[in-house]
């Protein structure tokens, strides 16, 4: 097998440890810590410095990251946005389902849209984040919490029992999806195996602990298959990939006039109706924020939304191979030929002709090849965020993602060349 390129190296440790929305913030902050970010506290005033650079966490599963742009607050922002979150299974409260001989189940609510039976017989694991009793009731504490060996597993049925199961076997969320974590003979101890599963991790006291935001995932790390390692398989490809190509070209690209800003917003996969999503004025009150804070004022912001640009990177569908009548007759991506234009007539994507001749020209300066995705007119298709920021903000964008296969799958496929190819989209579109 061929080392894999230094991006693609790095883009398999942050899927690896980005294993849901809140552990992809904490790795992106500790990122940007690294490279010299300085994080902003929301309830502190703030004075900006030129070619400094800031970010602020929201709920600690959304991130907004910038560099201060040389020139006058008005010049408008370059935005990348993407979200940190993926289908999947989140924790319900009392959560510990004791069968009979002792077996411990853990209740689970589906999050999203995934495709279910992707997530049965692999080795699951748990993240999330736990809050504690804090020094007074309106301050919990915030713990990140990751379980990096696998706890879990959702058996499926013996096709014994279910000789048709190739048929086609629906599946009820609420009793086929329930993960299995322990073979315990006592099921007095085992009400609170997951309080006191936390509460040793954490070394915290289990009474200290008032609530929690856990999610199953996949525990097989990202792996690279095909003849020549050109294919990666992975949990969360949707969106995290994105996310990490605009954190390397944020942190790989040069300082220039405009500021640059990378937003990644939670929830974008239950329609983006949080604080932390971006249906919210979050995106809308930082860049105002950002303006006030250069030497803007209400006039100079009006004035830098006209010029600023946003690229909306989520992923897009590749050609699949075993159902080309799927996909639209002219316009179906391939995977390994570039970054996708997304485009759909009742505006579910933000991209028009003219965003999209900017993205064309970002690509053919960053010698990079472009396709464009339309959905087969027989289809609905999805939606993503630059429809839902444009509400709250009217900024100039165009849709953009990698094609990929198996998307919201527990494990989905993308192309090695199409991530190296959108670094590098990104960072020319940072530099412009
Ligand atoms: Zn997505």
């Amino acid at each position: 097998m061929r080392r894999p390129p230094l991006e693609i190296a790095d883009l398999m440790q942050f899927m690896d440890s980005a294993v849901c929305n809140f552990l992809a913030v904490d790795t992106i902050k500790r990122r940007l810590v690294d490279a010299g970010f300085t994080q902003l506290d929301p309830t502190a005033p703030w004075t900006l410095e030129r070619s400094r650079s800031y970010f602020i966490t929201k709920n600690d599963s959304a991130i907004f990251a910038w560099v201060v742009g040389d020139g006058d607050p008005a010049t408008g922002v370059k935005i990348i946005s993407s979200h940190s979150d993926s289908p999947g299974f989140r924790i319900k409260p009392n959560a510990e389902m004791i069968s009979e001989g002792g077996v411990v189940r853990l209740n689970t609510e589906v999050y999203g849209g995934p495709i279910l039976y992707t997530w049965f017989d692999r080795p699951l694991s748990l993240a999330g984040r736990v809050m504690l009793r804090g020094e007074d009731a309106l301050h919990p504490i915030t713990e990140i919490v990751k379980f990096d060996e696998p706890l879990l597993t959702i058996p499926h049925l013996a096709i014994h029992f279910n000789r048709q199961v190739n048929e086609g076997n629906p599946l009820s969320r609420q009793r086929d999806m329930i993960p299995v974590i322990a073979l315990h003979s006592s099921p007095s101890d085992s009400r609170y195996l997951l309080t006191d599963l936390l509460s040793t991790e954490l070394n915290v006291n289990p009474d200290d602990i008032l609530d929690y935001d856990l999610a199953l995932y996949d525990a097989t790390p990202s792996v690279l298959i095909g003849v020549d390692s050109e294919m990666i398989t992975s949990g969360r490809l949707d969106d995290l990939s994105m996310v990490h190509a605009s954190m390397t070209a944020l942190l790989d690209s040069q300082q220039g006039e405009m500021t640059r800003v990378m937003a990644v917003f939670d929830n974008e996969e239950t329609g983006s109706g949080t604080k932390q999503g971006a249906a919210s004025p979050v995106l809308y009150n930082l860049l105002r924020r950002i303006n006030l804070a250069m030497g803007g004022d209400e006039e100079s912001f009006l004035r830098s939304i006209d010029s600023s640009f946003m690229i909306s990177a989520d992923n897009a569908h590749g050609l699949h191979p075993n159902y080309p009548d799927k996909h639209d007759p002219t316009n179906h991506p391939v995977l390994g030929s570039g970054p996708v234009i997304k485009i759909n007539a009742n505006c579910k994507y933000m991209t028009d002709a003219q965003s999209a001749a900017v993205f064309r020209s970002i690509c053919e300066q960053a010698g990079v090849p472009c396709q464009t995705f339309v959905n087969h007119s027989d289809s609905a298709g999805g939606s993503t965020l630059g429809n839902i920021l444009t509400s709250q903000i009217d900024l100039k964008g165009v849709d953009m993602g990698a094609a990929m296969w198996a998307m919201h799958s527990c494990r989905e496929t993308a192309s090695t060349r199409d991530h190296s190819y959108i670094i590098k989209a990104f960072t020319q579109f940072y530099n412009l």
